[in-house]
């Protein structure tokens, strides 16, 4: 049986309206008596933003969304789908993935147990989801590669400090399922053209890791160079020799940098296949011109890279420059393997949204202007309050963003807040209008009114603004 409409007549909302107003009056009666509660909390602290989180206001969008416009038209152009995948994640994912002895995994997860007593972790990086996903959904039977761009907060409990958050912004593109080396040359492009896009320079940073056979051979040498000048490492470094040896050779401090230039090199470690895999990733960057540095010293700090890796880096080749990276990435052929799935090469990069932006200023890079409505609708009483809802969606259908400020009543008031917005045009309507079916278009700039009909308010505001007429 299909239930029965309900009809509404004007009575009948005169008789709710009644009935609600002797609800609002219980209501008020009843707040009197439990008023004190909320007061109580009135001398208490205002909540305050986390240490390392920011807010990202509106005035700011622009910057945001030029980046995500530019990265999801590259995107588009190289055939990289959209993925999401969840901020949480089992904490496992990330150890096993980025590795137990990484900074990552020791110091820096958001990692607790939810009420199923599971322990679980913000997502402080998106490649190890994204390769968990890959198994997930058995995306080895799809056409490979399987390439995915994505964008979203990731977290780490860093030491907060300029250009570092605990809650930033990445976005990244991942093949997976193809091991040839001109994807990783394709992946390495992808990112210089994003900042080629931008309009900032950059130098792409590149090294190869090898295999890990290659890998722990190299490592073998790193520990015993290093052992035996022990007493000129950092207090970090010492820790490191023996539970995260590569790491020695991005460290900051200024001993163990002065050691870093004697140091072996892993390029002189690599195997035939690393080496060759290497020379053609070089060779397919230079045939498409992507200028890069080869940088001995850079390793990336995560277990699941193999071959290739790279970071970009603000113009130049300092201190200064690596600090500010701006992204980085690499092939990473076994990271799925090491999640359970069957042995699937990939390759990616993810770059830091923060630190784009800051660069950005910094360049004083044109970035396109926040679009703010160019037309501000001021309503007198209640009748033209009610009245402008309707005509809020008429403009809306024809695309012309409005700006209003319904609790003011005073045109003098309003006037004032479209001034302020930098509106063209306020349009006006009060009771008489409403009455008449007219509506008021006053010229921000040379203070003239003129009286239209309401039904022709939208087309003659396209008129003025010059905007595409709507049918
Ligand atoms: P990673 O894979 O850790 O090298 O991170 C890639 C990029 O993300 C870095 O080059 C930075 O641009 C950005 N990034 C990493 N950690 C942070 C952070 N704590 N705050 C802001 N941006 C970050």
């Amino acid at each position: 049986m299909s239930p029965r409409k309900k009809v509404v007549t004007k009575k009948a909302v005169k008789t709710t309206r009644k009935s609600v107003r002797g609800a609002k009056t219980a209501k008020k009666t009843a707040a009197k008596t439990v008023a004190a509660k909320p007061r109580a909390d009135r001398g208490a602290k205002a909540p305050q933003l986390l240490r390392g989180m920011r807010d990202i206001l509106p005035a700011d969008q622009n910057y945001w969304d030029y980046i995500y416009d530019t990265a999801r038209e590259l995107a588009r152009d190289f055939n990289y789908g959209r993925i999401e995948t969840p901020i949480l994640e089992e904490t496992n994912l990330f150890v096993r993935a980025v590795g137990k002895e990484t900074d990552i995994v020791q110091k820096e997860m958001y990692t607790f147990q939810d009420t199923s007593g599971e322990s679980i972790t913000l997502r402080p990086e998106a490649t190890a989801s994204i390769a968990r996903a890959y198994v997930t959904h058995g995306m080895l039977n799809q056409p490979q590669p399987v390439k995915f761009w994505y964008w979203g907060p990731m977290f780490r409990h860093e030491r907060p400090q300029s250009g570092r958050y605990r809650q930033f912004y990445q976005f990244g593109f991942e093949a997976l399922g193809e091991d040839s080396p001109v994807l990783d040359a394709q992946i390495i492009m992808i990112a210089n053209d994003f900042f080629k896009e931008m309009g900032l320079p950059i130098t792409v940073q590149i090294n190869s890791l090898g295999t890990p056979e290659s890998r722990q051979a190299f490592k073998t040498e790193l520990v015993s160079y290093y052992r035996s000048r022990r007493g000129q490492l950092c207090e970090d470094c010492k820790k490191r020799l023996n539970k995260n040896p590569l790491r020695l050779l991005d460290c900051k401090d200024e001993g163990c940098r002065g050691l870093r230039n004697e140091a072996p090199q892993i390029v002189d470690w690599l195997d035939d296949g690393s080496k060759n895999h290497f020379m053609k990733v070089l060779e397919a960057l230079d045939e498409a011109d992507v200028p890069y540095v080869m940088n001995p010293f850079l390793v990336r700090g995560l277990d699941y890279y193999t071959q290739t890796v790279f970071e970009i880096w603000p113009e130049g080749d300092d201190d200064e420059a690596r600090q500010n990276a701006l992204g980085g990435g690499g092939r990473y052929d076994l990271l799925v393997e090491m999640l359970g799935g069957r042995p699937t090469p990939a390759t990616g990069f993810a770059i830091g949204v923060e630190r784009v932006i800051s660069y950005l200023r910094s360049a004083e890079a044109k970035v396109p202007a926040v679009e703010k409505p160019e037309i501000f609708f001021a309503q007198l009483g209640e009748q033209a309050r009610i009245k402008a809802l309707a005509l809020f969606e008429e403009f809306r259908k024809a695309r012309i963003p409005l700006a209003e400020a319904f609790s003011k009543d005073s045109l003098k008031a309003q006037l004032e807040i479209a001034n302020k917005l930098g509106a063209q045009y306020t349009l006006i309507l009060g009771q008489k209008e409403v009455l008449d079916g007219t509506i008021l278009i006053r010229d921000m700039e040379a203070g003239i009114q003129e009286i239209v009909d309401q039904k022709k308010i939208v087309r003659q505001i396209q008129k003025k603004l010059n905007k595409p007429l709507a049918e």
